[in-house]
């Protein structure tokens, strides 16, 4: 009865039963699966009689989205509840009113939260820019409704079938360049590397399939070599009394697969962790051990080591990363983390959540770091007037490819690629960046225009007397600094307008 329910629909579809729904929750408590299931009902009734264009019935999509929350975001029962009905107040009769007495205040809020903005008032990029300013404020409030819209996003993503060519890949690219570089902000893997190689095929079909083929080739030669290496290990660990721990295999996703080809100039050699050999433990200390373990054993390739539980990466990410050489040929790359970075990882911002009673997100911690970015983004698009400037900047600024530098301190600084010195500058203080006299890159004085790379280590020299110029405008890549220099040149100008006119 159950497989007959759960039958491929003629597109591919598989309609998600409640059943399946609840079985993927992490709470069994009686009252989640009573929201869950009344939700549920409630939305299968109010979408009743309308279609896709696949000619399957709307509700497919709902509970498609709820499937996509509580299996890949771990999501609390309210926020599965307001994805079954996200789209009730915008496609139904269902009005807010209704949807607050049966659901409560919350519920209302996190649906709102992903209602569209009135379809008459904007249009084409206008619309979408004015929705993704929503989207963020009320995310700041509630970050369960960027879980729902992720959720949603994917869902739609994954069905894009029967979508016209050129919307199919409108949405294809505005998944890779948007929604799923905000996964990857809040630490999110599972969805994040989900939106990107569902988009993948869409938004670039030629690079897709040369990364399809490239994959057929490697994928067998690395697990076996794998396989191999995990075999020897588990030996190891029994004889070390090392028991508490879980091996596994990591695919690496499609389209990060693509991206770091692409970074390496296409070269398959260069590429250590088509697949990699993750190892989790119960506690940090184990990690190390591990890893004394492994380049005991192994050779290590010379600096391939990289200690992000010392030093995590800006969204949260803790993992002991080293690739060695496997003594036949081969090199294979080693994760190693406890179960909590592995959870952490997987599941981000919605890892915590699940184990806050309150439901709503604390303040403190990783967290409170995830939350400080988004912050920081709806101060900055206040700033911002036009939408297509809003779009262009937060593509560049936020969510571009980023590199990590360091200051003299240690402290990280996230920019965008192809930033150089002024950008830094202007990162750390507008001040410091009015003032910049030079720039020492890894100990040494480097131009301004030097294109800053990967844990680069950068101190700013500045005078009271050195003042933004033109050139800088040439050399400044984010949207804050470019800003701040236009602002201090049009300052310049009109003094020395002054100046001519005393
Ligand atoms: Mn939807």
């Amino acid at each position: 009865m159950e497989k007959e329910l759960k039958n491929k629909n003629p597109d591919g579809e598989t309609n998600v039963t409640l059943k399946e729904i609840l079985s993927l929750m992490i709470s069994g408590a009686p009252e989640d699966v009573k929201l869950v299931s009344t939700a549920y009902e409630f939305a299968k009734k109010a979408h009743e009689g309308q279609m896709r264009l696949s000619g399957e019935p709307y509700f497919v999509h709902l509970t498609g989205t709820a499937k996509n929350l509580a299996k890949m975001m771990q999501a609390d029962a309210q926020t599965i509840a307001a994805g079954l009905l996200h789209d009730t107040i915008e496609d139904t009769l269902v009005t807010p009113e209704i949807l607050q007495k049966e659901f409560g205040a919350d519920i209302l809020f996190l649906v709102q939260g992903v209602t569209k903005l009135a379809k008459i008032k904007y249009q084409g990029i206008e619309r979408h820019a004015e929705s993704l300013r929503k989207l963020f404020i009320a995310t700041a409030k509630d970050v369960r409704v960027i879980l729902i819209k992720l959720a949603d996003r994917l869902h739609n993503v994954m069905t894009l079938e029967h979508i016209k060519p050129e919307k199919k890949k409108r949405i294809a690219a505005e998944t890779i360049e948007i929604y799923a570089p905000i996964a990857n902000r809040l630490g999110m893997g599972q969805i994040k590397g989900a939106l990107e190689d569902a988009a993948f095929p869409y938004a670039y079909p030629k690079e897709y399939e040369e990364t399809k083929k490239i994959r057929q080739i490697k994928n067998q030669e690395a697990l076996e070599q794998l396989e191999n290496i995990q075999k020897q290990l588990r030996k190891r660990f029994a004889k070390e009394n090392l028991t508490k721990v879980t091996t596994d295999f990591r695919i690496k996703h499609d389209y990060s697969l693509y991206k770091k080809l692409q970074r390496n100039n296409m070269d398959l050699t260069k590429i250590y962790d088509i697949a990699a050999l993750r190892i989790i433990v119960p506690t940090v200390e184990d990690c190390y051990r591990v890893l004394g373990i492994i380049h005991n054993t192994w050779r290590p390739l010379p600096d391939r080591l990289r200690d992000y539980i010392a030093v995590p990466k800006i969204n949260g990410y803790q993992s002991i990363h080293t690739v060695i050489f496997t003594g036949d040929g081969g090199v294979v790359e080693v994760q190693i983390r406890t179960e909590k970075m592995h959870n952490e990882a997987e599941y981000g911002i919605a890892s915590h959540l699940a184990y806050d009673e309150s439901g709503k997100p604390d303040s403190g911690g990783l967290m409170g770091k995830k939350l400080r970015w988004l912050n920081q983004l709806i101060e900055w698009q206040k700033t911002v007037k036009g939408s297509k400037e809003f779009l262009e900047n937060i593509q560049l600024d936020f969510f571009q490819d980023q590199i990590f530098v360091f200051t003299p301190k240690g402290d990280v600084i996230e920019l965008p690629q192809a930033s150089t010195a002024i950008d830094f500058a202007y990162a750390i203080h507008s001040d410091l960046g009015d003032h910049v006299a030079g720039a020492k890159i890894n100990s040494k004085f480097m131009s301004l225009d030097t294109v800053l790379k990967n844990r680069d280590i950068v101190e700013i020299q500045s005078r009271e007397n050195s003042k933004p110029t033109y050139k800088w405008l040439e050399y400044a890549k984010t949207s804050f600094a470019r800003r701040k220099i236009k602002a201090a040149l049009g300052e310049q100008e009109e003094s020395k307008k002054k100046s001519q006119r005393g």
